[in-house]
């Protein structure tokens, strides 16, 4: 059995972040990725937007981290020739009866560390976004867009330099807790038994799974994983949009938006769909009537076949339909009792954003650890 400093499982924007994260802190670190590439769920699976820290309950992991993980992700793009843009972001309201909404999302970012929101007029929105129409409206300008993709292989490079190495088609098959460290079997193509004084669980929507592989470690401390499917649909023909253009947020997620990449295309949605299993990533046609009229409240001209099914993503929530939004969870071993072991748990937007802040809070929590036990 080989020993090995820190494991990381999963190789998506997190657990690279957090590899990196190890391997400058000068920790011999793997990464066990079950795929065959980085990246393959739900970190290539999303809008790829800079969140500003808007929308989350102030104080909460999810409001820290996005204000903190944004400041670090704009200057690591910028440093590292990570491609990005700071193109900002309306929030319109299309209905009266929204803009208290509007006014309570500015206090709250002021409150999260956001201070740049500003009131727009339909008039000054029309000015910049032709095809819009609102009654009020927000302009985020530290709101941007990232290369997802370029991210995670800048990240990848880091950690490598520093001498961290990805395991491809390395799935962790089971796990156990050891007085020695912790134990984990690794199938696939070169099956092999490890054993890891850190282990990070960074496997997305599979934490939960993960976490009940691993025998020792409470179950009362592992939560129940619930599934939010988010639909896309991408815009035939040119995008009349450069900015970020959201609704008023409603239940679940941020309504159905418009969100441009950084090839100029644009793409609305995601939407909300519960479902029960984490692995089906078919867009149903059906959905599209949905998302006509929605987006038709703030782009009335919408033409009529424009819409074409795109992609979607899935949200490993931690709460079931209805129930109140559970925060990002950082669970270390004052919470499971195993030393060594960090748990993230519903890792969903803005995780991207996060990526730098929740790497650095993986590493202060392993550092807790470890002080409280020496
Ligand atoms: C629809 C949607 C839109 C979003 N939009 C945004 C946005 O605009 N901005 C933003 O900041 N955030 C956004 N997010 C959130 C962001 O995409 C995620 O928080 C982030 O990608 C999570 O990264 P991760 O590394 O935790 O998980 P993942 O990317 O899912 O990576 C987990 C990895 O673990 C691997 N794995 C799983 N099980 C095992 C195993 N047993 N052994 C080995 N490997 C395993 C998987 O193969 C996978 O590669 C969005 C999310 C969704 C669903």
């Amino acid at each position: 059995m080989e020993r090995i400093d820190a494991v990381v499982i999963g190789a998506g924007v997190v657990g690279l972040a957090v590899a990196r994260a190890l391997a400058l802190a000068g920790r011999d670190t793997i990464v066990l990725e079950r795929a065959g590439e980085i990246g393959s769920e739900t970190s290539s699976r999303n809008s790829e937007v800079i969140h500003a820290g808007i929308y989350y309950p102030t104080g909460s992991l999810k409001a820290r981290a996005c204000v903190a993980g944004k400041q670090a992700l704009y200057a690591y793009c910028a440093e590292h020739g990570v491609d990005h843009r700071r193109c900002g972001k309306l929030i319109v309201a299309t209905d009266e009866a929204q803009i208290p909404t509007l006014a309570q999302l500015k206090d709250k970012a002021a409150a999260n560390g956001v201070p740049d929101l500003e009131w727009r007029t339909p008039e000054q929105v029309r000015e910049v976004e032709a095809a819009v129409r609102c009654v009020a409206a927000l302009w985020s300008p530290s709101s941007g867009i990232v290369d997802s993709h370029g991210l995670m292989l800048a990240y990848l490079g880091d950690a490598e330099a520093a001498g961290a190495m990805v395991a491809f088609h390395a799935p962790l098959e089971a796990g156990a807790v050891t007085p020695e460290g912790i134990r984990l079997e690794v199938g696939g193509a070169a099956p092999m038994s490890l054993l890891a004084d850190t282990l990070v669980n960074a496997a997305g929507l599979y934490a939960v799974p993960v976490a009940r592989q691993i025998a020792g470690l409470p179950p009362a401390t592992i939560p129940q994983a619930y599934y939010a499917k988010g639909n896309y649909y991408t815009l035939a023909g040119r995008s009349p949009f450069s900015r970020l253009i959201y609704p008023v947020p409603e239940a679940a997620g941020l309504g159905v938006h418009v969100t441009v990449d950084l090839g100029g295309a644009a793409r609305f949605g995601p939407d909300v769909e519960w479902v029960e299993r984490p692995d089906d990533y078919d867009v149903d046609p059906v959905r599209a009537e949905a998302f006509y009229a929605a987006v038709r409240k703030y782009w009335p001209q919408l033409p009529d076949g424009a819409l074409l099914p795109g992609y979607a993503g899935i949200r490993p929530k931690l709460q079931a339909p209805g129930e109140t939004a559970r925060d990002f969870v950082i669970q270390g071993s004052e919470t499971h009792g195993v030393p060594g072991l960090v748990n993230l748990y519903g890792i969903e937007s803005p995780g991207l954003t996060a990526s730098l802040a929740l790497a650095e809070l993986t590493l202060e929590s392993l550092e807790r650890a470890r002080a409280a036990a020496a």
